[in-house]
């Protein structure tokens, strides 16, 4: 656990208070009979953080319409939208996403652009750090009624130091001190985080694993990424230290070499670099968008490369389901732009590998949430940083 959360009473009565919070603005409007239904505060520590809530403007009291028959009208607690706003970033290095979320965690605006990643360092920064700016502008709020900013980055992160390590496919994005370089220009907290973790618990707050206790969050792009969820809580790595990541699993202990140094890892032999290397070989100008649009680069040397591909996805995946007993697992990224061709050959080998008491295939799905689960994640973050101290540690 988080050394934070333990013990302090200040700290406990603020986690209590920022539940109810937190309840209020997933489930609001909620009367106080309702909020102690649902928790387990007492009735005088609901009236008490109430009422801190209401001056702190963090929530407003309306009232709902009597039913019939019923003489009072309810009064109900809701959240007050414009208390603050919200910055979630994901930065890949194909697009990056922004988005600006208000107080009740609701989208007021969101941007896309490619991240040029071969313009150097200075040229992504101040790219990114002009187009945040932008979209906080567009979202019609001020600069400082910014809570906070979240950037998932992809690539080696150390969130301790706010830092961007390294970046494959980037021309020069090594030891980027981007925490420090976006809080000089926005002045609010800025959390630096790795895209799979934030990818992750946007998937957690609004995607396929909400409610879910137990789920894998698989990206498929370029690299393959993962994020585990377990007993309802997201397993966040310390720095260095990967967890649950399935795309250095050894497919091929004689197969090619991966960045990460080991031989034949999941990444190496599947991932969208690799896969994109095999089929160019086969038809130099051929991308993943064509392959979907033009069924006639489906030869049936290109479908086999990809099936070969998605049974080397399938075969990782099920040693991680040993592992880890997902009730879902939720496919996102580039890749699943191909469709049947990798999604199939996937489904078939974890059916033929797992009996369905271990693993239902059906509950192998492709994101809802579009290309949008890391910035919506990253904004999540933000809340959970600043209010409930959630993402732990393991
Ligand atoms: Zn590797």
């Amino acid at each position: 656990m988080n050394s934070k959360t333990i013990g302090h009473p200040e700290i406990l009565k603020n986690l209590n208070k920022y539940q109810m919070l937190n309840l209020i603005r997933e489930d609001g409007p909620l009367s106080r009979t309702e909020i102690a239904r649902q928790t387990r505060l007492g009735w005088g520590t609901i009236t008490k953080y109430a009422a801190e809530l209401l001056d702190e403007q963090a929530i407003l009291e309306t009232f709902e319409k009597a039913n019939k028959g019923q003489g009072r009208r309810a009064k109900k607690l809701t959240v007050n939208p414009d208390k603050g706003w919200i910055v979630g970033v994901e930065l890949g290095s194909y697009a990056t996403r922004i988005i600006v979320v208000d107080f009740s965690g609701r989208i007021v605006y969101r941007t896309y652009l490619l991240t040029n990643s071969a313009d150097g360092r200075q040229e992504v920064l101040e790219t990114l750090s002009q187009r945040i700016a932008e979209s906080i502008d567009k979202a019609g709020c001020s600069l400082d009624s910014i809570i906070g900013m979240c950037v998932g980055a992809v690539g080696q992160v150390d969130h301790t130091e706010g830092c961007v390590l390294k970046t494959a496919n980037f021309s020069d994005f090594n030891d980027v001190p981007l925490r420090d370089y976006l809080s000089e220009e926005f002045r609010c907290p800025v959390y630096v985080e790795q895209a799979q973790l934030v990818i992750t618990l946007g998937e957690m707050w609004r995607g396929g694993g909400k409610g879910v206790s137990d789920f894998i969050c698989l990206t498929l792009g370029n690299g393959i990424g993962s994020g585990i969820v377990s007993m309802g809580r997201l397993l966040r790595p310390y720095p260095f230290k990967g967890i649950g990541d399935i795309g250095h699993l050894t497919i091929d202990k004689n197969g090619p070499q991966c960045t990460c140094g080991n031989k034949g890892c999941l990444e190496a032999v599947a991932g969208g670099a690799a896969l994109l290397r095999q089929l160019r070989a086969i038809s130099p100008d051929i991308t993943f968008e064509k392959i979907e649009s033009n069924p006639a680069l489906q030869s049936s040397e290109i479908r086999r490369i990809i099936r070969e591909a998605g049974v080397s996805i399938a075969t990782a995946l099920t040693s991680a389901i040993q592992i880890y007993h997902p009730e879902k697992v939720i496919v996102s990224g580039g890749l699943t732009k191909l469709g049947d061709p990798l999604m199939s050959p996937i489904q078939k080998e974890i059916e033929a590998r797992l009996p369905i008491r271990k693993f239902d295939v059906s509950h192998l799905e492709i994101t809802q949430l579009g290309d949008w689960a890391g910035a919506l994640g990253a904004a999540r973050f933000v809340w959970e940083e600043t209010f409930t101290h959630k993402v732990e540690y393991v």
